[in-house]
């Protein structure tokens, strides 16, 4: 701990954001206030557009790029530039460096307490893809709907299984999310009804964005895929089982996952996380070439946790703890995997993980998984059982990194289920 690099700024050891992590978000503060970029170190936004007017952070001469209602014109300067600002930010911040640590002025202008701003969507997102990368996840789904001597598709094993989403519909941590409606068939029944949304799911995963696009036609090789991700969000992925039962055949999940998917605020950079590089399971069958990497530290160890409040509870309760190293398929083998047919990625675009489960019941990453499919309902501390999510309910997760002193956390995403439109339909 005590050759850690330190801010003159006080940040406690419990704090997710000491002068080593440094996400970068978009605030706005007050009401007329324009948003803008800024990181976050301990309970404070670094004001990234007031260091720049002031002559600090320089990219290219006479230009801006943190008075931005996004940060995709950051990103779009490319991976040396994100490296230069985060170490001329670390310096800057330092105990050692007086230039902004004596000047009371600009100090006062540069910090603001992250409970007096509002964040917003830290980039425009042109386009959101969701894989289906946890092995245990993607084993218990199997279990539940198909086979459990087949659990896993053959596809599974040999590519990082996704679909294409719905990015006008991804939202900031704090949103509340309608419950959605749609059709429903019943087992029991010939034809489906139109009813809300009666399982009502969280998904807990992380998300990476994209930080340098490749053109049309020309995939990303394994070995520079990491090269093309800027940072890693929390991620939930609101489902809506019953309309997926009935609707994701054959062409894959549709209104079941576009009413709402939920990304945490601050963007960990991987520079951030490199100190929690760890290895990721073993692949077997060994990947086609194009997917084969070196599997000893292309993952994160990442606590991720998932917690419920309903309505009546002033406290929540915790019901999933899991880590993003159980997750099978790389996030460089996602973006080259995605790429390999020629198609695009553009900066901003957000990649999911795909609910990330761990090995016992207590570390899995959907309702769906937890109550296994409504035969074993979740009982929480006020008495409450849930099978899925009710109305009124919040859901949080939370993520961070810790060994050796050092925390690199995610801060949380959080949301709050509101009841469903109401429809009157004349038959
Ligand atoms: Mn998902």
């Amino acid at each position: 701990m005590n050759n850690l690099l330190q801010s003159f700024i006080q940040v406690t050891p419990e704090s997710d954001f000491p002068i080593q992590n440094l996400p970068y978000g978009i605030f706005s503060h007050g009401a007329d206030a324009a948003p803008r970029v800024g990181v976050a170190l301990g309970e404070w936004v670094v004001d990234l557009a007031v260091l720049e007017a002031n002559g600090f952070l320089e990219i290219k001469a006479g230009e801006y790029y943190f008075n931005q209602p996004t940060l995709n014109k950051f990103i779009e300067t490319g991976k040396a530039n994100w490296s230069k600002i985060r170490a001329e930010l670390q310096d800057l911040l330092s105990s050692d460096n007086p230039i902004l640590r004596d000047n009371q002025a600009l100090r006062g202008q540069v910090f603001l307490k992250q409970a007096d701003v509002v964040m917003h969507l830290p980039v425009h997102i042109p386009g959101y893809t969701d894989f289906y990368s946890s092995k245990e996840h993607a084993t218990n789904v199997g279990c539940m709907f198909r086979d459990p001597k087949n659990a896993l598709l053959p596809n599974w094993s040999e590519l990082p299984v996704g679909y294409n989403g719905r990015a006008s519909s991804v939202v900031v941590s704090g949103t509340d999310v309608v419950r959605p409606s749609g059709q429903i068939k019943f087992p029991d029944q010939e034809r489906p009804v139109f009813s809300a949304c009666r399982k009502l799911d969280f998904e807990l995963e992380t998300g990476f964005i994209i930080g340098q696009p490749n053109a049309l036609g020309v995939p990303v090789a394994i070995e520079n895929a990491w090269d093309h991700i800027f940072g890693m969000v929390l991620f939930n992925d609101w489902s809506a089982r019953d309309l997926q039962q009935w609707e994701y055949v054959p062409l894959g999940p549709f209104n079941a996952k576009t009413f709402a998917s939920s990304v945490s605020p601050w963007i960990v950079t991987l520079e951030a996380l490199e100190p929690f590089k760890t290895n990721s399971p073993t692949q077997e069958p060994l990947p086609l070439a194009y997917l084969r990497e070196d599997l000893s530290s292309n993952s994160y160890d990442i606590h991720l946790s998932a917690e419920l409040q309903a309505a009546n509870q002033d406290r929540a309760d915790v019901i999933s703890n899991t880590n993003f190293k159980y997750m099978y398929w790389s996030m460089a083998q996602q973006l080259t995997h995605h790429t390999i047919a020629g198609c695009n990625l553009q900066v901003g675009d957000l990649m999911g993980s795909g609910t990330i489960s761990g090995p016992t019941p207590d570390s899995y990453g959907s309702m769906l998984e937890i109550t296994w499919n409504n035969t074993k309902p979740l009982t929480l501390s006020n008495g409450e059982q849930r099978s899925f999510i009710q109305d009124g309910d919040t859901l949080i997760m939370k993520g961070y990194c810790q060994k050796d002193g050092l925390r690199i956390g995610f801060g949380e995403v959080t949301g709050k289920v509101l009841p469903a439109v109401e429809f009157n339909f004349s038959e």
